[in-house]
């Protein structure tokens, strides 16, 4: 059998970060408004920091403001949630990020509710989180709507597809389940108490793999054809002392028996940021009773 299709996520990304850029030159001279991003990062996880930095160079690179907010580790979260609420009534603040993990004495669940819902470009506050389940999607997670926008581009219609979800976090697995239960797809969400979970991944036409796991999706999993979106995000240790990155499938495994796969690192990863910078002009056109662009039509 041949090797399966790579997803090319960092292309995709590249091309929906255009559209972005070009959104945000309509929003300018069309409107004289500049999207403004706020990126809170409390304390000093060293991925965090990337991340963080990551999404700060990338607003920018696309002609939109942002806002670097740092707080030590050791702060209370009181601080936090008026650090938000000023956020919530700065004009020039369109979309508020608060990176996650957040120090232990800081409950992350309080600090989303305190976001202002029209300014959670995560599509994590209550009433997103609601919409989306309600089949009324508004500012929806960034890496679901990521995964959704590759399997589209490389499946088109989604519909009738059966889809098995590994995973079922509140950032990745439920939200991948909502958006492909309204492309009509017939969805099953696996967890650790799941059982024969390799027989359930056999029988799916596109398997979403979001666990936390390295590699622990084996090629054997996958049925002949299948797709694989592989969310895992997992440094190991490499030869010589170094690390690198894998994914929760084993991908070397996989790519023999799937019929596309989204490599790990390069797949749904880039797809993340350029999805929250789509959300943060998405939430800078309704603040403003602006239609908000087709961001996704480019993509898939
Ligand atoms: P969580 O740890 O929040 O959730 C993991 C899920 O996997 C849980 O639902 C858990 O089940 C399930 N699980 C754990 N072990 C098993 C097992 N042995 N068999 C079946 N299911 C299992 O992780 P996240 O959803 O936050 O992240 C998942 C992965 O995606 C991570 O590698 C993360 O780094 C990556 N990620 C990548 C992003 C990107 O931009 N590409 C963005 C966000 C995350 P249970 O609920 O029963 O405990």
């Amino acid at each position: 059998m041949s090797k399966a299709r790579l997803i090319d996520g960092k292309t995709f990304a590249a091309r929906l970060r255009r559209t972005v850029a070009d959104a945000v030159t309509w929003l300018g001279t069309e409107h004289n408004l500049v999207p403004g991003l706020a990126v809170v990062l409390v304390g000093d996880d060293p991925a965090s920091q990337i991340y963080t930095r990551n999404k700060i160079k990338q607003t920018a690179d696309v002609g939109m403001a942002s806002l670097h907010e740092r707080l030590p580790a050791d702060t209370c979260q009181i601080e936090v949630l008026n650090k938000i609420a000023i956020l919530n009534e700065d004009r020039s603040v369109n979309g508020i990020l608060v990176q996650l993990p957040l120090p232990d004495q800081i409950h992350p669940d309080t600090v989303i509710d305190q976001i202002d819902p029209a300014k959670d470009v995560d599509g994590f506050h209550l009433l997103n989180a609601g919409k989306l389940v309600t089949g009324r999607p508004d500012l929806t997670p960034c890496t679901p709507q990521g995964c959704l926008l590759l399997l589209k581009e490389t499946l088109g219609d989604l519909e009738g597809a059966e889809v098995v979800i590994v995973g079922r976090s509140n950032i990745v697995g439920k939200p991948v389940a909502q958006l492909l239960l309204q492309e009509n797809c017939t969805v099953t969400v696996a967890h650790s108490r799941t059982r024969n979970l390799a027989e359930l991944c056999r029988r799916s036409d596109i398997l979403v793999a979001a666990v936390g796991r390295p590699e622990m999706i084996r090629g054997t999993w996958i049925k002949p054809g299948a797709t694989v979106i592989d969310v895992g995000i997992n440094r190991i240790a490499g030869s010589n002392n170094t690390t690198r990155l894998v994914g929760d499938v084993s991908f070397d495994e996989a790519v023999e028996i799937a019929g596309a796969i989204t490599p790990v690192p390069g797949g749904v990863g880039p797809m993340t940021i350029a999805c929250l910078l789509a959300n943060c002009v998405r939430a800078t056109c309704y603040q403003h009773g602006l239609p908000a662009p087709d961001l996704s039509s480019s993509v898939a």
